[in-house]
C-alpha cells in the first residue's frame, strides 16, 4: 500500500509498504481521511530519537473497518469509524480516570506518534480506539478527532467559568481555533472574540460564530480591551491556539483577574508568571494557567455528537495522499485555512 512516512528525522515522503495485518484485539482500518496537524511538523522537527523512524505519520483519522483481528467483537467490515489517537498505558492514575491524554507512563503514545498512523491506505489500531461516526463524511469526521477534540477538552476544563455573557478570547483561527469558536458557539452563551493576523482567518471566525474579530498587531491588547474593559476586568477565558511569545503576551494582557489561560498551541513561547503585588503583574491575581493536551475518549464521543448534529464542521481543504508533503509545506507556511485533510 502507499504510505507517507517520516523516513528520517525531518524527511517526509511517499513510499510503498506492505499492508499491515491486525493482531489480536486490533482492527485494520481503510483510511478515508486524515487531518494534517501542526503536531506532525513538531514530530518532523524533533531531534533524532524522540520519535521512532521510520514511522507513518497521521493521528487524525477516519475511515471504515476493513478487517477485525482475532478476539475483536462489535466491529464489522464497512463500519464507519473515527480513531481516538491516544494509546495510554491503561493502568496509571490518569488512564484509570479516563484521562489517557494525561497518561503518566506514556507521555506521547499513540497512532501516528509512537506507532504507524493514518497517512496511508490502511492503518492498524486497537479496537478500543474506534468510535462510530454514523453518516458523517470522513473528511469531516477526521478533523473532529484532534482539531475538534483538543479545543473541546480545553473548553471542558474551563466549563465552570463559561457563564452566559462572559467574554472568551480565541487566539489563532487555524485548524483548532476555528473549531474552538464553533464549540463555544454551540455549547455556551459567552461572547466570542477571535484574534488572528490573517484577514481570511478572521472572516472564517465570523462565519463560524465569533461575535467580534480583532486583527493581531501592535495594538491587539488595546483593541481587545475596548471590548472587555480595563484591568482588573477582562476576558474570563483566553484560549491561545498559537503559543508564541506575541500571542502569550496578548493572552496575559487581556485576561481578567481570576481568569483562565488555556495554552493549547505548542508554539514554543514563554509565559512569565511572577507573583508580585507592587509592580505591574505578569498575570493578574487569581489567574490559572493550563496546558491541555488532546482529550479523552468520552470527549471525542461528544465532539462526534456535535458534528453529527451539524454544530461543528471543519473548514476543509483536501489533498490526495501523494500531495501530503505539499500540504505540510503549506501548513508550515501558514497558507492552510481551516484544516488540511489528506484523502488516501
Ligand atoms: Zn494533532
Ligand atoms: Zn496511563
Amino acid at each position: 500500500m502507499r504510505a507517507v512516512r517520516m523516513t528520517a528525522p525531518g524527511v517526509l515522503e511517499q513510499v510503498e509498504v506492505p499492508t499491515p495485518t491486525p493482531g489480536p484485539g486490533e482492527v485494520l482500518v481503510r483510511v478515508g481521511a486524515v487531518g494534517a496537524c501542526h503536531s506532525d511538523l513538531h514530530i518532523l522537527d524533533a531531534p533524532p530519537g524522540v520519535f521512532p523512524v521510520p514511522i507513518t505519520l497521521g493521528h487524525e483519522i477516519a475511515g471504515t473497518v476493513d478487517t477485525p483481528g482475532d478476539g475483536v467483537t462489535g466491529w464489522s467490515a464497512g463500519d464507519r469509524v473515527a480513531v481516538y489517537g491516544i494509546i495510554g498505558c491503561g493502568t496509571c492514575r490518569g488512564c484509570l480516570r479516563g484521562r489517557e491524554n494525561e497518561c503518566r507512563t506514556v507521555p506521547v503514545g499513540g497512532v501516528g506518534l509512537s506507532r504507524d498512523g493514518g497517512l496511508a491506505e490502511h492503518v492498524v489500531v486497537p479496537a478500543s480506539r474506534l468510535l462510530p461516526v454514523g453518516d458523517l463524511e470522513v473528511t469531516q469526521a477526521a478533523p473532529l478527532t484532534d482539531a475538534g477534540l483538543t479545543p473541546y477538552h480545553a473548553i471542558e476544563l474551563a466549563r465552570p467559568a463559561l457563564r452566559p455573557g462572559t467574554s472568551v478570547v480565541v487566539i489563532g483561527i487555524g485548524g483548532l481555533g476555528h473549531m474552538a469558536v464553533q464549540i463555544l458557539a454551540a455549547t455556551t452563551a459567552v461572547r466570542i472574540i477571535a484574534v488572528d493576523s490573517n484577514v481570511a482567518a478572521l472572516d472564517l471566525a465570523t462565519r463560524v460564530g465569533a461575535h467580534h474579530v480583532v486583527p493581531a498587531g501592535p495594538d491587539t491588547v488595546d483593541r481587545i480591551r475596548e471590548l472587555v474593559g480595563p484591568a482588573p476586568d477582562g476576558a474570563d477565558v483566553v484560549i491561545d491556539c498559537v503559543g508564541v511569545d506575541a500571542t502569550l503576551t496578548t493572552a496575559r494582557g487581556v485576561v481578567a483577574t481570576g481568569g483562565r489561560l488555556l495554552l493549547v498551541g505548542l508554539g514554543g513561547g514563554t509565559l512569565p508568571v511572577r507573583p508580585v503585588a507592587d509592580e505591574p503583574p505578569t498575570v493578574p491575581f487569581g489567574t490559572s494557567v493550563e496546558v491541555p493536551f488532546w482529550g479523552t475518549r468520552a470527549e471525542l464521543q461528544e465532539v462526534i455528537a456535535l458534528g453529527r448534529a451539524g454544530l461543528l464542521a471543519a473548514d476543509v481543504q483536501t489533498f490526495p495522499l501523494d500531495r501530503a508533503p505539499e500540504a505540510y509545506d503549506l501548513l508550515r507556511a501558514g497558507d492552510i485555512h481551516g484544516r488540511a485533510v489528506i484523502v488516501p
